[in-house]
């Protein structure tokens, strides 16, 4: 029950109109350390309730320390305008029994009806990096009266390349008195540089361990040859499965609008997202598939981000994920609160490494499924390792010289401005060492 909780009554009726009953685990886990005032860090993935998790407190903070308003006291930073618009109504479900004002900056709109909106300002400020930091640019954003910062979605911020405005942001809010920072997944040295630098003395909480991943989800694969056998699967799956609604990753624009064209020419009613779209193309896509009139959506991980679809029990992955975290991610759509779904990743030689380390990662095997009348001759590497990947795949090593001693090259004789190659990333149970996730495609 809510009530556990020592939330403003004003609160708690609008949670009780929303007609929440219980607190997901990540509200149980964050709402009370959050309301005493720590600063924390939060692994918890899309879906998991972790908006209201951090928007309660904070609410509770701007109602309980009535100050005339000035200026703007509690800043939300968030990679997408879809999760930034989501987070929006959030904000203004949750207050609409205090006389607490939001606000939304994101690309994509007036600038000058934005600027309008700042000069009247809101107590809650929701918005993406990039336009915010135009206004801070333009004279129009004050934020030095801001009180909470919540960074949602921190890794997929840093992966669109927003780390610097976010530090700049979080910088300008120089008497905050409370960080709060979610991230669906662990991520990586990045999010750790920007945990040290932007919170004090953080509470880690960390709820979507990978052993959480759905039960309700059958994992499985299947095998290509090449992108159009997998066409052609996809193409199946969608006609024999039966689902409320599919998504289907890829992990490039260009494969997303190729796979979207091969669909919609066998007239298939689906829309395709990725990072080229534009807000109304966004919109509408989303409208239609909470609606029901369009079941398929195409998308890549970044326009996927945040989106939170009922009834999206059917994920395919046309192309495996470049990581452990980013296949749960993308898999914890399905199934969710015990219904069944399913997740099937369709598998080219090129990705049955990459596919074998997440096997290994989730400490999981994929159930090998074949489609009657579709299968291709690949089946999977003839020789396997212990570890399941490709035996035999590595380049052989170049015959030494006659005689002559093969010598290790020493280090300072690589040009000084020469790149490394980055050290690979080893999982969180550090078991099978993972590709470190490249920023996405999109
Ligand atoms: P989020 O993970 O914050 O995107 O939330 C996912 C969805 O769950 C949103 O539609 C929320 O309104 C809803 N939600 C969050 N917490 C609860 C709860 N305790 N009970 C019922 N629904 C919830």
């Amino acid at each position: 029950m809510f009530d556990q909780f020592a939330l403003h009554e004003r609160l708690l009726k609008a949670v009780a109109e929303l007609k929440f009953v219980e607190p997901t685990p990540v509200q149980v886990a964050a709402i009370p350390p959050a309301l005493d005032g720590r600063d924390l860090r939060v692994t918890a993935q899309t879906g998991s309730g972790k908006t209201a998790a951090f928007v309660l407190p904070m609410l509770d903070r701007l109602i309980g320390d009535a100050q005339p308003r000035v200026d703007v006291r509690a800043l939300i930073l968030l990679p997408t305008r879809e999760l930034a618009q989501q987070t929006l109504k959030e904000v203004e479900r949750f207050s609409q029994f205090t006389f607490i004002k939001s606000g939304l900056i994101t690309g994509g709109e007036d600038f000058k009806v934005q600027a309008a909106m700042l000069r009247k300002v809101p107590d809650v400020l929701i918005g993406t990096p990039g336009r915010l930091i135009e206004h801070l640019n333009a004279g129009n954003l004050v934020l030095k009266d801001v009180e909470v910062v919540v960074l949602d979605e921190a890794d997929r911020m840093l992966d669109m390349g927003f780390a610097e405005d976010v530090q700049r942001l979080v910088g300008e809010c120089a008497k905050r008195q409370q960080t709060l920072l979610f991230s669906a997944t662990s991520g990586g040295a990045g999010l750790r540089e920007m945990v040290g630098k932007v919170l004090r003395d953080p509470l880690h909480l960390q709820l979507n361990r990978v052993s959480e991943l759905n039960e309700g989800t059958r994992q499985q694969i299947i095998t290509a040859d090449h992108p159009a056998h997998k066409e052609q699967l996809v193409q199946w799956l969608l006609a024999n499965e039966t689902y409320q609604k599919a998504v289907i990753f890829t992990n490039t624009r260009a494969q997303a609008d190729r796979l979207y064209g091969h669909l919609v020419a066998s007239d298939m009613k689906v829309f395709v997202l990725h990072g080229e779209k534009d807000q109304k193309e966004r919109k509408l896509a989303i409208d239609r598939l909470k609606q029901g009139g369009v079941k398929v959506l195409v998308a890549t991980d970044v326009a996927a981000r945040g989106l939170d679809i009922e009834g999206m029990d059917l994920v395919i992955n046309f192309d495996m994920p470049r990581s452990g975290d980013e296949y749960v991610h993308r898999v914890g759509r399905t199934g969710r609160a015990g219904a069944e779904g399913l997740a099937i990743s369709l598998i080219c030689h090129t990705d049955w490494n990459l596919m074998s380390s997440i096997e290994r990662y989730l400490k999981q095997r994929f159930e090998r499924r074949v489609v009657k009348g579709l299968k291709g001759s690949y089946q999977g590497p003839k020789n396997l390792k212990a570890s399941g990947k490709a035996a035999g795949t590595k380049k052989k090593k170049v015959e030494k010289k006659k005689g002559v001693e093969k010598k290790a090259k020493p280090a300072a004789k690589r040009p000084k401005n020469a790149r490394r190659e980055p050290s690979p990333v080893v999982s969180q149970d550090g078991m099978a060492p993972l590709k470190r996730r490249k920023p996405a495609a999109d």
